[in-house]
């Protein structure tokens, strides 16, 4: 399967944090033919395994989260509305008006974000962005039993309804590109590594969003001697953006994580990918200094410690109900992220 083609599949899978089911199979399909084999563990990762040539051989865990954030059932009102609490950070100002989906246990359920008109809003109400807890999802049912009926329950999660969709050669919008794309880059990858002298385990995380928590475990289980995370980041260069707040961007090639809140990438990590990436004329970014972090933070804090770094396709709008990215960028990651591979025995 080509790139864009898994990306468009895994895109319009459901994952919400703590539900990952339907990527999680996706996932699993997805990577069969190129691993030796393919395991789930007990909270829910799935990890495909390609087995080094020789004996012993350095373990390498490739990390992307299947997770991406959404809402969650928290209250059905009398009317037939329903009131939500959010998974993951999600900026209350990109809700309002939005089309979502109720996944309930036998069905999806489309239904709309709503909010109290603005044509009856006071002036001062409308110059403020309207909080969460002031939103409630309208899935067009008259009362509660309606909506009992429906088979909605709390506790039932609810995703963006988008479509993935390529908008011209090179770029392609949709959901949950954050972590999608990386999920897409581990089947890439694995596909792409031929005979190596190291045992790379390709690791698709559950609950990322709130609090690398399936990364936890899975090191645990796995520990490694090398890890890198693949993920998102954000992509400057629109407007309303200074350059030093984003500096990297769309369609300029990966971006190779040198610090961010949660990871001071391993000095040996930073060098293999820097060093592959210009010994293969791959073009690359690096980033300092973002707020947000991911699996990599927590998988380094493993047992002994775990030397890792993260290697990120600078999208856009991530984090709201459509993004957009540069199916370029995430070719060069996987070739990018082969290369060092192939230097790993070399190095660790
Ligand atoms: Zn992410």
């Amino acid at each position: 399967m080509k790139l864009g083609e898994a990306l468009d599949k895994l895109s319009n899978a459901c994952g919400v944090t703590g539900r990952e089911d339907e990527v999680r199979e996706l996932l699993k399909t997805l990577l069969k033919p190129h691993v030796d084999k393919v395991r789930e563990d007990k909270l829910g990762n799935v990890i495909g395994v390609k087995k080094g040539k020789k004996n012993k051989t350095p373990k390498v865990m490739l990390a992307a989260h299947m997770d991406e954030i959404g809402l969650i059932v928290k209250n059905i009102t009398k009317n037939g509305f329903l009131q939500f609490a959010k998974l993951g950070g999600i900026d209350d100002r990109v809700l309002v008006a939005q089309r979502v989906i109720v996944h309930t246990a036998k069905a999806k359920k489309p239904g709309i974000i709503g909010s109290r008109p603005p044509h009856i809003m006071k002036d001062e109400e409308k110059k403020k962005a309207i909080k969460a807890d002031a939103l409630f999802i309208d899935v067009g049912a008259s009362s509660k039993k309606a909506v009992q009926k429906m088979g909605v329950k709390i506790g039932d999660v609810i995703s963006f309804d988008t479509k993935f969709e390529k908008i011209s050669r090179d770029i392609v919008v949709g959901k949950a590109f954050d972590d999608r794309v990386g999920c897409c880059l581990l089947v890439e990858v694995m596909k792409q590594l031929r005979e190596v002298d190291c045992t790379v385990y390709a690791v698709g995380t559950v609950q990322e969003e709130v609090g690398l928590r399936g990364a936890c475990v899975s090191a645990f289980h796995i520990y490694p001697d090398l890890a890198l995370a693949f993920d998102v980041t954000v992509a400057g260069g629109v407007p309303g953006v200074k350059e030093v707040e984003a500096p990297v961007k769309m369609r300029d090639g990966p971006v190779i994580g040198v610090m961010d809140a949660g990871l001071i990438t391993h000095p040996r990590v930073l060098s293999l990918l820097v060093d592959s990436a210009e010994e293969n004329k791959i073009t690359y970014q690096l980033e300092t200094g973002l707020a947000g972090s991911t699996d990599a933070a927590r998988i380094a804090l493993t047992r002994e410690g775990v030397p890792c770094g993260v290697l990120s396709i600078p999208t856009r709008y991530i984090h709201s109900p459509s993004s957009m990215l540069s199916l370029s960028d995430v070719e060069k990651a996987a070739k990018l992220a082969v290369a060092a591979i192939a230097e790993t025995p070399k190095n660790f």
